[in-house]
């Protein structure tokens, strides 16, 4: 979010400072990079908000390659969600948007898939970007190419203000010294940390662990989607397994022997002969969640603070939606109706106005 925040601000000609504590933490390079509104089954503004997001990533992405000059790894592969019966396969929230396959269309679009699998459907719409390899490395060199200033391993302590009124960030800085950052205006994207700085919004980690595979290449065109797990053909062969989603786990790091058995369980139902490909990479991180599972973005309860956080496992679907929002809101562009309707579904004010907060 900082990066995509940062670089829509960079131009629409602001000047942009990040702040950054560790960039191999952010849940931006652990993602699988569904972009997958469907897939998932989002509902209600939510969907919406996803909806509108998928359709601007192709401009998004654009604008990435061309500041960058790096390819992103866009792929408009589509999604497969298999279901067990026609009944699960009706009741999927999205259902509607999908294209419904019988088993033999189901064995056509995913050749070796387990036999518990009677049906499906095809969200030929849905995707996904190679966040962890292309997409985060070509998002900071166009920040950088924009004049974007970094500082890296840089830590926010906590926010300083004049009543309700933003005036800067205290930070630890490399040398492990304290200092003023003075400004009027900051966008607080700190992922499943942003409570830590700003402890009025309710945001909290859900863990998640991954692994990736090499498969025999082309062995997969389609993203298959089940229940718990899913499975994500790179370009090149590499397949990225997802995700347990551990609410109890904190910030507590490292892979868990029951988390990867869990992965591989998945696999084993999904598409059995994946759990004799070579094992390439594991490795975890933390979705910034709130406690309806939708993102904070706008305004907050200080003037010249800003949102963009909470984006729980679509991030990278609605980085190109937050970008543009925040950056229209900070830069008091126009906003459309349904814009600015969306905004409002996902202000800050919907967990309660009476909240304080110390800092
Ligand atoms: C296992 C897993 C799978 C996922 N799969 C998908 C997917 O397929 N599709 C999808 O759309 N989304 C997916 N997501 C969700 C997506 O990755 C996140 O929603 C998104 O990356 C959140 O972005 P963010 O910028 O808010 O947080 P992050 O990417 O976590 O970035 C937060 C940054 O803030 C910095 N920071 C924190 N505290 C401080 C501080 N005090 N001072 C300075 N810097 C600080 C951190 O160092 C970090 O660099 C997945 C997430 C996980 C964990």
């Amino acid at each position: 979010m900082g990066l995509t925040v940062a670089h829509e601000l960079a131009r629409n000609g602001r000047s942009i400072k990040i702040l950054s504590r560790r960039r191999s933490e952010a849940a931006g390079f652990v993602a699988a990079g569904m972009l997958a509104p469907h897939a998932e089954g989002l509902q209600g503004n939510l969907l919406k908000l996803g909806q509108l997001s998928l359709k601007r990533i192709p401009r998004w992405v654009q604008k990435i390659e061309e500041d960058s000059g790096l390819n992103c790894g866009l792929k408009n592969c589509g999604i497969v969600v298999p279901f067990i019966s026609t009944e699960a396969r009706d009741a999927h929230p999205t259902a509607l948007f999908g294209h419904s396959l019988n088993r033999q269309e189901l064995e056509l679009e995913i050749p070796g898939i387990a036999s518990q699998w009677k049906t499906g459907l095809l969200f030929k719409q849905d995707g996904q970007i190679d966040n962890r390899r292309q997409l985060m490395k070509a998002l900071e060199k166009a920040c950088v190419e924009r004049g974007v200033h970094f500082q890296e391993g840089v830590e926010v302590l906590n926010l300083l203000h004049d009543k309700r009124e933003f005036k800067g960030v205290n930070i630890l800085n490399p040398e492990g010294k304290v200092e003023i950052i003075s400004s009027k205006e900051a966008v607080l994207c700190s992922g499943a940390w942003s409570n830590q700085i700003f402890n009025a919004i309710p945001i909290f980690p859900v863990k998640g662990q991954m692994l990736s595979l090499q498969g025999p290449k082309e062995a997969l065109k389609r993203i298959i989607f089940g229940p718990g797990t899913y499975i994500v053909p790179r370009e090149d062969g590499l397949i990225v397994i997802g995700a347990t989603s551990e609410q109890n786990a904190g910030f507590q790091e490292g892979l868990t022997p029951s988390g990867q058995q869990e992965l591989h369980k998945g696999i084993g139902a999904l598409l059995p002969a994946a759990n004799h490909w070579p094992q390439m990479e594991r490795w975890w991180g933390f979705r910034p969640c709130t406690p309806d599972e939708g993102p904070l973005l706008g305004s907050s309860l200080l003037k010249g603070l800003w949102l963009a956080t909470g984006h729980h496992r679509n991030g990278v679907l609605l980085a190109a939606i937050t970008a543009e929002l925040l950056a229209k809101c900070i830069c008091q562009n126009k906003l459309s109706k349904e814009e600015d309707e969306l905004l409002t579904q996902f202000s800050w004010k919907r967990f309660g106005t009476n909240q304080s907060f110390s800092h």
